[in-house]
Formats: structure tokens, sequence, C-alpha cells
């Protein structure tokens, strides 16, 4: 305001001195015209040109001050509400309530005031949509970035990105261990396929995003035989430069062009978010397992053990342990070498994961001994497949680099039936004692009972 005084101040000292300037002309005007005698040019007559002078200076700044006044202290008093507005918002979460359409300014006529008006509102419009497009982001960002579960992720994330683009569906592919997986989909059938599409192929080799726009009528793949997307877009989700995995959405008209923009912006937040939840998934499984052989380690068994102890006495049902232990393993070490020992221990693992069923865990319970623990097993039950775990061991030697290596295993099993208490620490010495006596009896047998 008090540089747009000045203006006026200015204006008005202006036309003031304007005014004055030709009324003191005035007189000697008429002189040297001839339209007036001397002796008529006389000091009344000269005051009286002056004052003319000066009126005609003040209607003048009186005009123009009452034309253009009015609407710089509209767009001021406008300028001034959406300061206010923003300021607020800034400590406020309802940036998104300000409405812009409540501040624009009257675009009178194509002059330099109404070029103002103009511009300062399409400034207003370009400033609120800024404000939307940020509070979308960060809308999206914090509903993510608390999500350390990658299902659960991958779903919210889907969710609003489909959401927030009008895509009717998607999808969201994870590399992870040097494999496919599909993270989410959501309206799409048979995403999982989208994987081997030669545009994905495509698409991954460049780590460059890119779009198909399908006329009407074009026969789709099948997997996106739900609805006949016009659009279909892939886009990476990157961390750092690196690409975790990719956004696929669909959607039966163009996607708008406003929506495009906004997806690589969105992929910034999912990339952030994924790369913790699968920083916080490794994590969850280097503390659970067991480096070598990739089952439940003695720590995080035990734990598991003891939750699977505890819905057995709450459903009522049995339990069974197979405590493992491979015989003379020493020797093979001494023979082979321990690369071959180590090559007989994954070996062994995997023989006996193949072997157990659905629900069943698996831990290395100490260097060359392992258990499993068999929900709902019975002794009988276990007892069978503790015999078909010693028996596969036996016959199949195992192939390493410094040659065949024949091993055999000693077992002990315990079972606990669903109608007494069941005690962890009883049930794991009882196993181990009959592992002892399955050793103490000669090796390469199953000791499921006391008096076997
Ligand atoms: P038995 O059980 O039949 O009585 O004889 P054993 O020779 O298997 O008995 P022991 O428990 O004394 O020896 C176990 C051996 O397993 C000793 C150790 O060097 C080896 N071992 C333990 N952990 C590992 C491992 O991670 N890799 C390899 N290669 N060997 C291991
Ligand atoms: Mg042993
Ligand atoms: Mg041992």
């Amino acid at each position: 305001m008090k540089s747009s005084r000045n203006l006026f101040h200015t204006l008005l000292l202006g036309m003031a001195l304007l005014g004055l300037a030709i009324g003191a002309a005035f007189p000697f005007v008429m002189l040297r015209t001839g339209f007036m005698a001397p002796s008529a040019v006389r000091p009344p007559f000269i005051v009286a040109a002056l004052c003319a002078g000066l009126v005609a200076g003040g209607i003048n700044f009186a005009l123009a001050a009452s034309i253009v006044r009015p609407r710089l202290r509209v767009l001021a008093a406008r300028m001034e509400a959406v300061r206010e507005a923003l300021r607020q918002a800034a400590f406020a979460d309802n940036r998104a309530q300000w409405d812009p359409e409540r501040s624009v300014v009257p675009e009178h006529g194509d002059d330099e005031l109404g070029v103002v008006a103009r511009n300062y509102n399409a400034l207003l419009r370009g400033l609120h949509e800024a404000h939307q497009v940020e509070e979308r982001i960060r809308g999206f960002t914090q509903a993510l970035s608390s999500e350390l579960d990658l299902a659960e992720l991958g779903v919210r994330g889907l969710d609003l990105l489909v959401r927030n683009t009008d895509a009717q569906g998607g999808a969201i592919l994870l590399e992870r261990h040097g494999d496919w997986q599909l993270l989410a989909s959501q309206g799409l059938r048979g995403a999982e396929h989208i994987r081997h599409s030669a545009a994905f192929a495509d698409a991954c080799r460049k780590a460059l995003g890119r779009r198909m726009a399908l006329a009407q009528g074009v026969t789709v793949d099948a997997v996106l035989s739900e609805f006949r997307p016009q659009d279909v877009l892939l886009e990476p989700i990157r961390h750092n430069g690196i690409v975790l995995g990719w956004l696929v959405l669909a959607s039966s008209l163009e996607l708008a062009e406003e929506a495009v923009r906004l997806i690589p912006v969105l992929l910034q937040g999912l990339g952030l978010a994924l790369n913790n939840a699968l920083l916080y998934d490794d994590l969850q499984r280097v503390a659970a397992l067991d480096p070598l052989t990739g089952v439940y380690n003695r720590r995080f068994g035990l734990r598991r053990l003891e939750e699977e102890i505890a819905r057995a006495a709450r459903v009522q049902g049995p339990i069974a342990l197979v405590v493992l232990d491979l015989d003379h393993f020493k020797k093979v070490n001494d023979s082979f070498g321990h690369l071959a020992g180590d090559r007989v221990l994954v070996h062994v693992s995997r023989f006996c994961l193949d072997l157990l069923r659905d629900g069943d865990l698996l831990m290395r319970y100490g260097g060359e001994e392992f258990v499993a623990i068999l929900p709902g097993a019975s002794l009988a039950d276990a007892a069978a497949v503790a015999d078909r775990i010693r028996f596969g061991v036996g016959a199949a030697p195992v192939k390493t680099d410094a040659g065949m290596v024949a091993v055999t295993v000693s077992i002990g099993v315990a079972a606990c039936s669903g109608d007494a208490a069941i005690d962890l620490e009883a049930l794991l010495h009882t196993a181990d004692k009959r592992l002892y006596r399955a050793k103490a009896s000669g090796r390469n047998r199953v000791v499921a009972t006391e008096h076997a």
C-alpha cells in the first residue's frame, strides 16, 4: 500500500505542477496569439489562469485515481487474504480447504491493469494447483511411510496410486532375489503374467517407463481382459536410482496428462517406503534364518516351537518333534573338507524340507543337528516321517566338489497328544534322549519310543 500511496502522491504533485504550468503559460499564449490585448493581462487574470490550471490538474488526478486506485486496492486486499490463508495453511492441516476462487479479482479490459488482474488470477490458480499436488504427495507419502509390512504396503500403495490417477486397475511387481514377485494387483486378472510380456521385458532392459496407447478394438493381452484398456502405463519404482520394482496402471480411458506427470513423483514416496519395507523384511529374514541352510535358526525356531506348542495346547491337538543329527560328521569334514560338509548340511536340510508338510517347521538346532516341528502329527506319523528322512538321506550320497559323500542320520522322535499338558523342555528332552539312544545303538536309525 505504501508504494501505491507514494505513486499517487507523485501523480498528484505532477498533475498540480502540470496544471500550474499550463495556467502560467496560458496568459502568454493568449498575448502571443493576439487573442488578448496586453492591457487585459493583469494579475487577477493570471491568478485565475493559475487556479484554473490547478483545478484541471486536480480533476485529472481525481479521474486517474478513481479509476486505478479501487482496482489496485482490490488486488492488494486479495493478495493480503491469500498471504494470510497460505500462512495459516502452512501451520495447519487445512491447505486443501483454501479456495482460490474466493481470492480472484475481476479481469476488466485488455489494458495493463486487466493484464495484471489476469496474470494474478492465473498465478493464484497455479499456486492452488501446486498446493493440491503437494497435498496429494504429502498424503500419499504419509500414508505409506510407516508401513513396514511388504504385502500391506503393496496393496495400500497400489490402491492410492490407482485412485490418485483415476486408473481402473494396476499391479506392482517386485524384483527379489533375482525373481519377479507380484506384490499387489487390483482390477487385473492374471496380473502375474505381465512380467512375461515383451513390453515389460523391454521396459526392464531399458529401466525406463513406457506408455502404450491401445486403440479401441485392438485385442488386448488376456491378462487385461477384465476391461479393454486404452492406456497402459509401466513405470519403474526406484530408490536412490535403483529399480526396486514396476508399477503397471491400466485405464479404459487415456490417463489424464496431469495424472501421468504426478505418477513419478508419487512413486518417489513409494520407492522410499518400499525400500524400508524390503530392508525390514531382509532384517527379519536375517534374524530368523540360518544363513547356510536357509531354515529357521535355533533362536527363532525355538520361538516358533513355543508358539506351536501353545497352539496345540489351545486346540488340544497333538504335536511332534523330530530331532536328527548327522552321523560321524566330523569324519566327513576331515575327509572331504569343511566346504563339502557345508554342502551336505544344505542337502540334508533341503531333503527334510521337501518331505515335510506345509505348516511343518524345520530349524537348525546346532552344527549338524536339525529339529523338525510337526504340528498335528501323532508319534506314529512323526516316526514315519523320520524313517523316510533316515532312509532318503542314507540312500542318496551328496554330490560335492570333493566327490560323492555318503551320510546317514540318527533320529529321535517325541510327541504329545492334545489331552496332556505340553511342556516344551520335556518334549525336547525326550526327543534328545531318544536321539542319543539311536546313536548309542549303532546310528542310522530312528528311536521313537522309550523301549526301542
Ligand atoms: P556323531 O554325531 O555320529 O556322534 O558324530 P559327529 O562326528 O557328527 O559328532 P560331533 O557332534 O562331535 O561333531 C559334529 C561336527 O559337525 C563337528 C563340527 O566340525 C561339524 N560342524 C558343525 N557345524 C558345521 C558347519 O556349519 N559346517 C561344517 N562343515 N561342519 C560343521
Ligand atoms: Mg553328529
Ligand atoms: Mg551333533
